[in-house]
This record gives structure tokens, C-alpha cells and sequence, in this order.
């Protein structure tokens, strides 16, 4: 520890919040720097040898990282295991080694070098590629390279199970196999250079419940290990160096904090009714089957929306029958008797399937392409044997179907056509579903919302993905970080058209949920409820405030909020209505 460091100037550098929290302490700067590797000729005589003991070195690498996915299925869960199915085939990539070995026999440099060599050209080229999920490839291989050059060199590879003792984890990136090793106990923060919305420092932090920060950039360049420093992870915020008066601030802050979270917690097994009694149906967002138990600890009532294309995802090929049957049904028996909406794959456009490029070929426009309903109405097989596996799940839970991306009724008809063929043929074979399965449709494109009438004579029930909806409605890439000011929930139009939405829906009495990140920000809840939505769903750790609010507020007074909003016409001017109200209810200290 310097402590000098203490006396250096204090300065803040914003990030990405991605997991809630603040931490005080020292950084250990982890820079995963590229193995040093030596070059030389190898007699001619040696060259059997030097071939067996690359071989050797893959065999070993390979041990490793299967005893890291071993130990990862039992801390994080299977889904998180697979990610080092990636690395496990990188390791069986022909092309890879022939390469290397043929780079060998022309050169006669050591393997380490020939390694080295033919390992950058294609992390190089995958860096390149167009395409955040290839690129992230790149990342793999990178992973597996210095893990197999570590092995040549009789070098044990660095990793985050050497933290001394408590500290800021402070690192370009964290990988999969970073994140496994991590010393648990001794990490009080991870910040990260790079901020992908699928970082796995994000996942990491998320289930340690320690505060994150992602996106800060070039952080690990203005950095030295021993600087003192404060993670916000609310705001999203690092304060280096931090002065004493800061500190003070902070000291105050967290335990205001964490009074706050106490009394969510403790008002969070209170049911969720508003002061003048109108009970709020509030579900959860999963993408995973092991995050039922979030579910039931933060007191979700039911999944209001199934992300099932991340069973998909990282799978080496496409889960069958019978394993998306296990998945629906272990969630639908932990959660009965709520109800579990089942989103039908969404997989495609910016969420292809790892190994599928002829599948999922490059779009240049991926959210307005080939993705979700389209894919699955023109590769009825895989379609299919989702259909199957949630009706055969349907008889052990209360389960609701629910289809993607619909644009109009065509296409809803001929997705119902495909689960009437899919009951036929399960009837076929003696087997028994929910005849009544309620079937519902994501209004997430505005030709859905500008015909919720004619959808509604047609669904059970309707899902609002405002995440979708607005960036269409308002022509703003979700992803986007130069126009991500535009992306503006209280545009008058998006009010306009849930309000349409809303009401048609109730006009032919089915219930209206809203599904996307609007559910679960406080600010937008009493005007979602307001405009008359029935329930919403959310990542789990958004439950307790979200029902804090609503147990803190009355309908009458969301109705009135709602129908004022809806005679504005600055967004600017919405927003600030619905944060004076929330503030009005809410007291953070
Ligand atoms: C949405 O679009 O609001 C939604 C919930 O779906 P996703 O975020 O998975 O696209
Ligand atoms: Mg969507």
C-alpha cells in the first residue's frame, strides 16, 4: 500500500452503473498483459519432442478449464458453465493447430512462437469482424492462448485468486475464466474498462451483490495499483483518491443506502396494493432457469417475461425437446401457482446463435431483421419443438405463451396454426397439455400497437416491450450510445400509443402487462399504472422499490398524473412530473 497515493489529487471518472452498492478501498489493477513469449530454433533433432510437448500443453489447458466449468456450475449454475463450452472448442479447432504445427515445420522456431503467431492472426481477425458476438470470440480464444502459452512456458497464468487482501478489482475486462478463479471473499468492486451490456463483470458483480462499474474508459491507464478510490455503483461513478470530506459524504450515503434497502426488503413481503387498494400484479424478467430463486427472494409474483432464447445462446446446438421441456417445467412447478410467460425464442438480428453464421446471417440491420417470430415461422422445426416443450411444461404450472416481435394478425394466425399442428401432433401421441393455454402477443412494433384492436380479439393477453416499441416508434437504436439521449420514454408518443394499446386491450378484457426496462425505473411506474397497465415485470432486484412505490402511492393520484402527462407535449416536461411525484412518495433517507 503507498499511502502517499492518499495525498494525490482527488478526481471522479464516470462510467456505466451495472450493479448496485458503493465500496471504499485500494485498487488492484489486474492488467492481463500478454505473455512474454521467447524465440528460438529447435534442432532438428528435438522437433518429435517439441510437437509432444505442445500437445501436452493442450491436454493440460484443457483439464484446467474443464475444472473451472465444473466449479462454475456449482457457484453460478449450468447456464454460466456453458460459456466455457466456447473455450473447451477452442482448444479443438483444427484449423488452429494444424496451422500452428505446419507454421512449425517451416519455421523451426520454438512452439511457443509458431503458437503465438498463428493465435494472434486469428484473434486479429476476429477483432475485426463486424459483429459484437463474433468479436466476442475473439476474446475466447485470446483466453485460451495465454492459458495454453502460460502452460508451454511452465508459467502459472495470473488471476484473481491472488488478491491479498480486500480490493477494487480495477481490470480491462474480466473473462469467463477471471471470473471463476476470483477470490469471493476479497473483491469489494469490479471496474472494468470495457462496457458491454453482456460483460461478464456484470454477471459476476450482479451475484456477489459487491457494486460494478463498466464502460469507464481507459480507467486502467489512469490508474496505479494502491490508489484508494470509491466505487458508486448507483451512480456509476469512481472517485479516485478520494478527500476526506468526500468520504464523509459517502459514509453518509451508504448507510442511508443501506437503511434504504433494509426498509424495501422488510416492506417487500407486504402485498403490492396502493393506498386507495388497487392491487399491482409485479412479476419478474429471467433469462435463465436457476433465476427462480432471485424470483422468489425478492417476492416476484410469477415471471411476466421468459427470455428462452438465452437457453439458446451459448449452447453448442439447439436444446431439444425434452431439455427445453425440463427448463419450462422446473420453473413453472418452483413458481406455481404463479404464472410464468414464456417468450418464444427472440433469437436472431443482434442475439444469434453461436455456430449458426448460415442460420443467422450478418444483418445491417439487425433489429429490423431476421430475428424472433421471423426466424421461428420460417425454421418451423426448431419452432416446433419449443411449442411441444411448453405445452408439454403446461400441465405442471400456471403457463402463458407469449410470441415475440408480432407485426399483425397475419402472422399471429399462422403462429397459432403452428401450435394447433403442434397439439394435434402431441395428441397423436398420447400425450397431455393445457387445452387452454393461454397464448399472448409482445406489442413491441408499432404496426402491433396501431392494431391492438384487431390483435386483441385474437390473444389472451398483451405483454408491452417498451424497450422495443420506443426504439421503433422513435427510429432510436436501443444500442446506440451517440443518440441514447433521444431514447425518450415520455415522448408523446409512446404515451399515445400505450394509451391506445392499453385500452384496447381492456376494451376486449384482457389483461395488459408492460415487460420492458420502463417497469422496473420508478420514475415511469404511476404513469405505466396510471395509463391503466394491469401488472409489470422486471429484473428481480428491481421488485422491492418498484413495490415500495406502489404500496407509497394511490391509483387516483397515477390517474391523474397520467391523464395530465397526456396533454404535454415536451417528453423533457413529462419526465420531470413523474420524478416530482416518485420523489413526493419516496424518501431515500
Ligand atoms: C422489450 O423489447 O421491451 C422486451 C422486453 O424484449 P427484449 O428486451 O428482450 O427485446
Ligand atoms: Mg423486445
Amino acid at each position: 500500500m503507498s499511502t502517499d497515493s492518499r495525498t494525490k489529487t482527488e478526481h471522479a471518472v464516470q462510467g456505466i452503473s451495472a450493479s448496485h452498492g458503493i465500496a471504499y478501498g485500494q485498487i488492484f489493477l489486474y492488467l492481463q498483459n500478454d505473455v512474454e513469449v521467447p524465440s528460438y530454433v529447435v534442432d532438428a533433432g528435438r522437433r518429435m519432442e517439441e510437437i509432444a510437448r505442445f500437445e501436452q500443453a493442450l491436454l493440460l489447458t484443457r483439464q484446467q478449464i474443464s475444472k473451472i466449468q465444473d466449479e462454475v456450475e456449482k457457484n453460478l449454475g449450468s447456464d454460466e458453465a456453458r460459456i466455457f463450452d466456447a473455450h473447451l472448442l477452442v482448444l479443438e479447432d483444427q484449423a488452429l493447430i494444424s496451422e500452428t504445427i505446419r507454421e512449425f515445420e517451416t519455421t523451426a522456431r520454438n512452439i511457443e512462437t509458431c503458437f503465438d503467431k498463428v493465435s494472434s492472426r486469428y484473434i486479429k481477425a476476429f477483432d475485426e469482424i463486424d459483429d459484437e458476438y463474433l468479436r466476442e470470440r475473439a476474446g475466447d480464444i485470446r483466453d485460451v492462448a495465454q492459458r495454453v502459452l502460460h502452460n508451454l512456458l511452465g508459467q502459472s497464468a495470473t488471476n484473481l485468486s491472488q488478491l491479498a487482501d480486500k480490493r477494487i478489482v480495477v481490470a480491462n475486462d474480466i473473462s469467463p475464466s477471471d471470473s471463476a478463479s476470483i477470490d469471493r471473499s476479497q473483491a469489494l468492486a469490479i471496474v472494468t474498462d470495457s462496457g458491454s451490456k453482456t460483460s461478464h463483470a456484470v454477471i459476476v458483480a450482479r451475484s456477489m451483490k459487491i457494486p460494478a462499474v463498466v464502460g469507464v474508459r481507459n480507467l486502467t491507464s489512469r490508474v496505479q495499483d494502491g490508489d484508494w478510490a470509491i466505487v458508486d455503483g448507483y451512480e456509476g461513478l469512481i472517485i479516485i483518491n478520494p478527500g476526506e470530506q468526500t468520504l464523509f459524504r459517502y459514509g453518509q450515503i451508504r448507510l442511508q443506502k443501506k437503511g434504504f434497502e433494509q426498509r424495501l426488503m422488510d416492506a417487500n413481503r407486504e402485498p403490492a396494493v396502493t393506498s386507495d387498494g388497487v392491487t399491482v400484479s409485479l412479476m419478474a424478467n429471467i433469462e435463465k432457469v436457476d433465476e427462480v430463486g432471485q424470483v422468489k427472494e425478492y417476492s416476484g409474483e410469477g415471471v411476466g417475461l421468459f427470455r428462452t432464447e438465452y437457453l439458446f445462446l451459448n449452447a453448442a446446438r439447439f436444446p431439444s425437446e425434452q431439455e427445453q421441456f425440463v427448463a419450462y417445467k422446473t420453473v413453472a412447478e418452483a413458481l406455481a401457482p404463479n404464472p410464468v410467460v414464456i417468450r418464444t425464442l427472440d433469437l436472431g438480428g443482434d442475439k444469434p446463435m453461436a455456430g449458426n453464421s448460415d442460420l443467422f446471417p450478418k444483418e445491417d440491420n439487425p433489429f429490423m431483421g431476421f430475428r424472433a417470430i421471423r426466424f421461428c415461422l420460417e425454421n418451423t422445426a426448431i419452432f416446433k419443438d419449443q411449442l411441444r416443450a411448453i405445452l408439454l411444461a403446461s400441465t405442471h404450472g400456471k403457463i402463458r405463451l407469449m410470441y415475440p416481435m408480432i407485426s399483425g394478425s397475419e402472422e399471429l394466425a399462422r403462429a397459432n396454426a403452428i401450435l394447433a399442428e403442434c397439439k394435434e401432433e402431441l395428441r397423436g401421441r398420447g400425450q397431455t397439455f393445457d387445452e387452454n393455454l393461454p397464448v399472448g402477443a409482445m406489442i413491441e412494433i408499432p404496426s402491433a400497437a396501431a392494431t391492438a384492436d384487431i390483435l386483441a380479439k385474437e390473444c389472451d393477453f398483451f405483454s408491452i416491450g417498451t424497450n422495443d416499441l420506443i426504439q421503433y416508434l422513435l427510429a432510436i437504436d436501443r444500442v446506440n450510445d451517440r443518440i441514447a439521449h433521444l431514447y425518450e420514454p415520455t415522448h408523446p408518443a409512446v404515451l399515445r400509443t400505450l394509451k391506445y394499446v392499453i385500452d384496447e386491450a381492456h376494451r376486449q378484457k384482457i389483461p395488459v402487462t408492460v415487460c420492458g426496462e420502463m417497469a422496473g425505473d420508478p420514475v415511469f411506474v404511476p404513469l405505466l399504472l396510471g395509463l391503466g397497465v394491469d401488472g409489470l415485470s422486471m429484473t428481480p432486484p428491481l421488485l422491492p422499490a418498484v413495490k415500495y412505490l406502489v404500496r407509497a402511492m394511490s391509483m387516483a393520484d397515477a390517474k391523474a398524473l397520467a391523464a395530465e402527462a397526456l396533454t404535454l407535449s415536451s417528453p423533457k416536461e413529462i419526465y420531470a412530473k413523474c420524478d416530482a411525484f416518485c420523489r413526493a412518495r419516496v424518501k431515500t433517507e
